[in-house]
């Protein structure tokens, strides 16, 4: 069937070989799984949200830290069983809090196979869609039951930022109409169901100052979120200024200011040194803090 699963609509026939922009395959591609502890406190708990990170990527940002698998694809291909059987490796031997589904998109079928036989034992854990927010509705209204938490990127404000650093046309109007939408939707589990990550990008916060902008104006600033200084230049981004530096401590502090000027009080701030586990509250409803995130 030809593959549909991200706002690209590539049309690739996966089944019979063909591979679309994102190079993912007829099967699931894991790069590797397990308890992970710098996720946002509601998310952890006392031994992990369960991670597992998906290679290949539907957005191909040059800065990109995971770029080993995500544009390299490096990782194994598996069975839908084993699948499963990750899976239950995480809630049952691991005994994590969900199962944090790091770049989903393009395996969401097989997700869904994958956990379809736990879930008739009764072996069930909230499921987290983390992703860039470069998500179709549609694709998201047809899994929604894999998305008790939308733990969603809005990287930019601008399509021709999103063009140039992640060849993502139309990303501002795909991850704003997904965060709409998982903000539209009643709560599954007692994990918030949205929870929006800011990265702070050099040369670009004052992107991340229109995002907050827009989310405090047309959805709520009671929205959980999750302003990230832990930027890193890797990969391309080495050669390309302005991604070729850190964010400077002025420009994360521009973005923190709108936060609380936004009335934002529900989230986290990452400590402008992500290296350091010093944390800060955004406001004062949501327990602890987070380090260096997925
Ligand atoms: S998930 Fe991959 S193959 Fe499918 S439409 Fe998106 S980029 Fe194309």
């Amino acid at each position: 069937m030809p593959c549909e699963l991200c706002p690209r609509r590539c049309r690739a026939d996966r089944a019979s070989g063909a591979v679309g922009f994102c190079r993912a395959g007829a099967l699931p591609r894991v790069f590797r799984w397990g308890p992970h502890f710098g996720e946002e406190p509601p998310l952890v708990g006392p031994h992990g949200s369960g991670c597992v990170f998906f290679s290949r990527c539907t957005m191909k940002c040059l800065y990109c830290q995971n770029s080993p698998w995500s544009w390299n694809g490096e990782g194994e291909d598996i069975p839908v069983a084993r699948l499963t059987e990750i899976l239950r490796e995480l809630a049952v031997k691991d005994r994590c809090s969900n199962w944090n589904l790091v770049s989903p998109t393009p395996y969401l079928p097989f997700i869904r196979e994958a956990a379809a036989p736990l879930l008739a034992e009764g072996v069930k854990l909230p499921f987290v869609w983390n992703s860039s927010g470069y998500e179709s509705v549609e694709m998201l209204e047809a899994y929604a039951d894999l998305c008790d938490t939308a733990l969603f990127d809005l990287r930019y404000s601008r399509d021709e930022t999103a063009r140039a650093a992640s060849a993502a046309p139309n990303y501002v109007a795909a991850a704003r109409a997904a965060i709409r939408w998982a903000y539209g939707r009643t709560r599954r589990t007692d994990q918030p169901p949205l929870i929006v990550r800011i990265l702070v990008l050099p040369g670009h916060a004052e992107e991340a100052i229109e995002s907050l902008a827009w989310l405090a104006t047309e959805l709520s600033p009671q929205i959980p979120v999750s302003l990230m200084s832990q930027f890193t230049p890797a990969y391309r981004a080495l050669e390309t200024p302005p991604f070729n530096r850190k964010v400077t401590p002025e420009e994360y502090e521009s973005v923190t200011e709108a936060a609380t000027d936004f009335g934002f009080e529900n989230g986290w701030i990452q400590s402008y040194e992500a290296a350091d586990p010093a944390l800060a509250l955004l406001g004062e409803n949501m327990p602890g803090g987070h380090g260096t995130v997925s």
